[in-house]
């Protein structure tokens, strides 16, 4: 039987909705109507694919506000980037609907006949997302893998449930079958595992932890079921004596403090080449301290709240009050808050260098050459992202290919557009999402040989 799961919101501890969690039979059940789906769905003519998926794309952008707004309540994101993300979600799916005409297959030049490759859906996809950002990670696998031609099970994070379903709504609204993109609520140790051993799931795409992450692909390699894996970060920001200093610095908050720093993507190492230190830091300071963390309704708010108060203790736990050279203001009273911090740790084995905190807690370090910073920002499990920052494009690139992760920019922030490959080196995940290539990690090739001489 169901039990039902309370949803907060984390500015006001308000509850918000009570949605069902939902057991192992009915996630098996809910694989049955994906089954059919998908049957439905294959068959359906590539461009009357593409039309549902325009409908939908089309149904998300016209309810922006409203989606917005709920992720403002159900996750805490402030006002502006709720909007950026719902945005998205419209964005990816068009993106993608105007991929399911282009899967293409080749013709391959053979001997005595005629070879064809087809790119063929896999089949039922289950997509396990986290609650840092429920709308669009959930679109980055299931537009693509729609497009693809499968059908899709979404199961949200417990906490942010709300947006998932109403996408679903829209979906079906839209005219894309029930049994086509289907959103089901529950405990991930219950509903994602069971979704991960279900033999009719033919490919699971997971957001979250690498902890949960590592379980998720050892349970699927029993079965040789593909995984795409995105997982949990901890990127350098690295700034070069020859930077622009004040572009750097006040940008520097935002790359971390963004989404109150629970982003796969924050850049929660921030190394400072030695002889520009000072310099640097006094302009740092003056940016987090100007960081806005307020009532994320309000059009003016930089930063929310955290999650929940279990998070929240968990941050705080990564931090040693000996070890702060500054941080930013916050709200008192109810809502998970937490300041913007900025700790000083030369010590790189400490487990605030080495972990992933999840807030707004950035570790500062300095180096004394590009070799040096190389080595620092590599001296990671994970490998995301990443920002450098200097005047000099030779070295900007140099560092770039000399660093371990996937997703870098020069004298930027920029982790993710929709239209460019975004995923992990190392610990951080396996495979990539968005980008042309997407709708592949939704299909097997199929190889083709017609003998013309018989
Ligand atoms: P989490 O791993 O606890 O949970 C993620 C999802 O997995 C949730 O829906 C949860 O219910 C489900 N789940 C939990 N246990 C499961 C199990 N045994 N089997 C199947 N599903 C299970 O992560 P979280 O706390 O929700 O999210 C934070 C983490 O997500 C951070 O580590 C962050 O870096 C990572 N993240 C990565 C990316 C990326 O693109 N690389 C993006 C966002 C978040």
């Amino acid at each position: 039987m169901s039990t039902l799961q309370i949803v907060r919101n984390p500015a006001t501890e308000q509850v918000l909705a009570e949605v069902p969690g939902a057991t192992v039979e009915e996630t098996r059940e809910a694989v049955q109507r994906a089954k059919r789906g998908f049957r439905e769905w294959r068959a359906l003519a590539p461009g009357d694919r593409a039309t549902l998926l325009r409908a939908f794309g089309a149904a998300v952008l016209s309810h922006n506000e409203e989606l917005a707004q709920l992720e403002v309540r159900n996750a805490g994101h402030t006002i502006s980037n709720a909007r950026w993300e719902a945005n998205n979600v419209a964005d990816v799916i068009m993106y993608y609907a105007g991929s399911v005409e282009r899967l293409l297959g080749q013709q391959i030049p053979v001997a005595g006949g005629v070879d064809l490759t087809f790119k063929e859906p896999l089949g039922v996809v289950g997509i396990i997302v986290p609650w840092n950002f429920p709308m669009p990670i959930a679109s980055w696998g299931f537009a693509p893998a729609l497009a693809a031609g499968c059908s899709v099970i979404l199961k949200p994070a417990e906490t942010t449930p709300l947006s998932a379903l109403r996408l679903a709504e829209l979906a079906h609204e839209a005219g894309i079958p029930q049994d086509v993109f289907q959103v089901i609520t529950g405990v991930g140790s219950v509903v994602g595992e069971a979704l991960v051993r279900d033999p009719d799931v033919a490919k699971i795409v997971f957001t979250g932890s690498t902890r949960v992450g590592v379980r998720i692909q050892e349970l699927a390699a029993a079965q040789v079921k593909p995984v795409t894996l995105e997982l949990g970060g901890k990127s350098a920001n690295i700034i070069f004596e020859d930077a622009d200093l004040d572009r750097a610095a006040s940008s520097a908050p935002y790359a971390v403090f963004d989404n109150a720093g629970q982003d796969c993507c924050a850049r929660s190492r921030l190394l400072v080449q030695a002889s520009v230190f000072d310099a640097f830091l006094e302009r740092f300071e003056a940016a987090v301290k100007a960081v806005r963390v307020e009532d994320p309704t309000l059009e003016t708010a930089e930063m929310g709240p955290l999650i929940t108060p279990e998070h929240r203790e968990r941050v705080a736990s990564y931090v040693d009050e000996n070890t702060i050279l500054f941080r930013g203001a916050c709200p008192e009273g109810p809502g998970y808050w937490y300041p913007p911090t900025v700790v000083g740790i030369e010590d790189s084995s400490h487990r605030s260098v080495r972990e992933e905190i999840f807030g707004p807690v950035v570790v500062v370090q300095r180096f004394t050459d590009e070799a040096h910073a190389i080595a620092l920002a590599n001296d990671s499990d994970y490998g995301l992202s990443g920002s450098i920052w200097t005047s000099n494009l030779g070295r900007g690139l140099r560092m770039a290919r000399a660093l371990e992760s996937g997703a870098l920019s020069i004298n930027s922030h920029s982790s993710v557009r929709y239209w460019t490959p975004f995923g992990g080196y190392k610990r951080s995940g396996l495979g990539r999402e968005l980008g042309p290539d997407a709708t592949d990690a939704f299909c097997e090739t199929k190889n083709v040989f017609i003998n013309t001489e018989l």
